[in-house]
């Protein structure tokens, strides 16, 4: 029987194959669920037509099965869930906490949060695509794992934000939210790029009367000239690593290095049993590329 207390979710964007920053993201999650019975899910974010490229969810699926990375129930895929993401925010704007608003980005102050035009206009959201939510002006704190105490003021850092789009499509921060209720996830293991986005979910899942789950936030793979992880073809450290080498380079760079010569499941099997996340480290260097296999 799997533990009941643990659910925990790898929640990808179709936009590319696999590459060493979701492979880290994929792997904490799986490891912080493994490690405690869990229950592991897969979730597919494909709301966002214009950044995906065709084919790539079915690419990271089974390239997470190679890596021997295997959910525990069906995945989930975003863009079935249209209707459940347009009631929450009606159910926002039912409630005072959203309003619609037709303004462009251009109105949007030069640090990126939003004048308000439209806050008192009550404008109907079946004419006007665009909602946001009412920050408040409040510190929205949490507990991370790795990151530890986070705090942040929505009114002032990001102010009030969109959940549907313009194009009537839900924003990110709205459908993370409602799936990760739906699904009920108990621990969000991601990369530390969501670190920001953290409190304007916490505040949304408030709004709608959800849980909030527990935060882990993993290092990103950053060059060692400090940079991001280029996408760029040869410069990801896996390339085509053979499946041992990748999660072994993965393993490493959350802190865990596993013994050499095992194989695939044994590798598997040291780091269930090895796992702890106060190992983690809040800051890591990418590691240099491997050689590509001939072939
Ligand atoms: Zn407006």
């Amino acid at each position: 029987m799997p533990n009941p207390d643990y659910t925990g979710r790898f929640a990808p964007s179709p936009t590319g194959e696999l590459h060493f920053g979701s492979l880290v993201a994929a792997m904490g999650s799986y490891l912080q669920a493994r490690s405690r019975q869990g229950t592991w899910l897969i979730r597919i974010e494909d709301i966002d037509p214009p950044r995906e490229v065709p084919g790539s969810a079915k690419i990271i699926l089974s390239e997470l099965g190679r890596l021997g990375m295997r959910a525990d129930r069906p995945v989930l895929y975003q863009s079935t869930r249209m209707d459940a993401y347009n009631g929450a925010c009606l159910a926002l704007v039912e409630k005072g906490l959203a309003y619609a608003c037709r303004c462009s980005r251009k109105v949007l102050r030069t640090d990126g949060t939003y004048p308000g035009h439209c806050r008192k206009l009550a404008l109907d959201p079946a004419e006007v695509p665009q909602i946001r939510f009412r920050a408040s002006d409040e510190s929205i704190d949490f507990e991370d794992t790795v990151m530890g105490m986070n705090s942040q003021n929505l009114a002032r850092a990001v102010g009030d934000f969109v959940i549907r789009r313009a194009d009537g499509m839900p924003a990110y921060q709205l459908a993370v939210v409602v799936d990760d209720a739906h699904q009920e996830i108990t621990e969000v293991v991601r990369g530390a790029d969501l670190l920001d986005s953290t409190p304007r979910q916490i505040a949304l899942q408030r709004a709608l009367g959800l849980p909030t789950p527990g935060y882990c936030h993993l290092p990103l793979a950053v060059a060692a000239d400090g940079s991001k992880l280029s996408k760029r073809a040869g410069t990801d450290p896996i390339g085509n690593a053979r499946p041992e080498t990748a999660i072994s380079m993965a393993l490493d760079f959350l802190g865990h290095t596993p013994p050499e010569g095992l194989n695939l499941d044994a590798i598997w099997f040291w780091a269930i049993s090895h796992w702890d996340s106060d190992r983690i480290p809040r800051r890591r260097r990418l590691p240099a590329p491997v050689d590509v296999l001939p072939g």
